[in-house]
């Protein structure tokens, strides 16, 4: 746990320090602490995090510092990354297809809570003992997510008012759950699973004390600080509306909108060619960026010169490669980069803490492993932070 502010003031005055010729991923534990407080102030109900967005050990340790004691984890080495931050820490295992030996690892790890959109999955969990929670995971067509998480899993209505009754009839705390699909911008996916979720446990004649309302609650990617407090109000509101015998308690669980503020990932220039319209990172859809493939570029990009001035020419589009011999590795999109950007400089990306580092691969020798603490992400040589 962070008792002491790191030693780095900025991710600026580190890479002017230490050159890095390997791509950084910098942490403020001061805006991720921050985050997790107001998330668990402005959310009517219990956060959870989901440990996939990013496993690494600072983030849990300051999610725990900042009284976050329960996480969404889908394999047994996520169950064991949350108990080694926090040994009391209460697992919901929200992963719905498990092998048998999964199963049993959730059973010796003493899972609070299990996901279940199918029938012969719940026949896996004849052996978890009654005073854990299922709940049955719902999936539905909405709109609004940045893409689609109900494709993979998630029960019909007609199957989920049959798998929460058998729930219930197996003496298990029933409960229904879900997922709007990551990076989500519009409260009414809320209020519809919601209103779905009322819907079903009426008609299964199952009363909720709990309802898990999932993560997919957006993170800044253009310069516009999405609308948590809407998503809030919209979740409370619709809750207390459409549960008629009693209002159950309401419990999320972000991965993303907890960790990706808190992190800048900075990339250096590492070739240049056709006059500077091709530039060749030394990260890419293997590494730190793989999310710009499936989400559309991020807008948050700063260039900063070895001398740690920031680049400030017009800006001009780029075909953009990453460091593999894979042609595949390259930015969909490309990058709009100033046009005094050069050779060893450095493309910093803010906002880049969820399924950066976490998907990181190996391949070809490259990909995101260094994180840096820093007293804050902003600051720099010619703009005041
Ligand atoms: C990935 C995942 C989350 C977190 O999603 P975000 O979009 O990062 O908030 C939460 N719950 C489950 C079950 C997940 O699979």
């Amino acid at each position: 746990m962070q008792q002491f502010p790191p030693f780095w003031s900025d991710p600026i005055s580190h890479l002017l320090r230490q050159q890095p010729d390997v791509p950084v991923l910098y942490l403020s534990p001061q805006i991720l602490q921050a985050t997790a407080r107001r998330f668990r102030g402005g959310f009517p109900g219990l956060v959870t995090y989901a440990v996939k967005a990013n496993d690494r050990p600072e983030v849990l340790d300051n999610l725990v510092a900042a009284g976050i004691d329960t996480f969404d984890v889908a394999s047994p080495s996520e169950m064991a990354a949350a108990r080694r931050a926090f040994p009391q820490a209460v697992l919901h295992y929200n992963n719905p297809v498990r092998s048998r030996d999964e199963v049993a690892a959730g059973i010796a790890n003493g899972v609070a809570s299990w996901a279940v959109d199918d029938p012969t999955e719940l026949s896996k969990l004849a052996d978890v003992p009654k005073s854990a929670e299922l709940a049955v995971r719902i999936a539905l067509p909405v709109k609004g997510a940045a893409y689609d998480f109900g494709a993979k899993f998630g029960a019909t209505p007609d199957l989920a008012v049959e798998l929460l009754r058998r729930v219930d009839q197996g003496g298990w705390h029933a409960s229904v759950c879900f997922h709007p699909g990551t990076q989500c911008e519009d409260p009414r996916a809320w209020a519809a699973y919601i209103t779905e979720a009322a819907r079903i446990c009426e008609r299964a004649g199952v009363t909720l004390a709990r309802l898990n309302v999932g993560g997919g609650f957006a993170a800044d990617r253009c310069g516009k600080v999405p609308d948590l407090n809407a998503v809030f109000s919209t979740i409370r509101a619709v809750t207390d509306r459409v549960f008629t015998a009693r209002t159950p308690a309401l419990l999320c669980e972000p991965g993303r909108a907890l960790v990706a503020e808190a992190f800048t990932l900075a990339t250096r220039i590492k070739g240049m060619r056709a006059g500077g319209r091709t530039i060749y990172l030394n990260d890419g859809i293997y590494g730190g960026l793989s999310e710009l493939r499936d989400m559309g570029l991020s807008r948050r990009i700063r260039v900063i010169a070895v001398d740690g001035t920031m680049r400030q020419g017009a800006p001009i589009p780029r075909v953009v490669f990453g460091p593999t011999c894979d042609s595949l590795d390259r930015l969909p999109d490309g990058l709009v980069l100033p046009a005094d950007a050069q050779d060893g400089d450095y493309v910093l990306f803010d906002g880049l803490g969820a399924y950066s580092v976490a998907i990181s691969t190996d391949f070809n020798g490259y990909g995101l492993h260094d994180i840096v603490s820093v007293q804050r992400l902003t600051g720099n040589r010619n703009l005041p932070a």
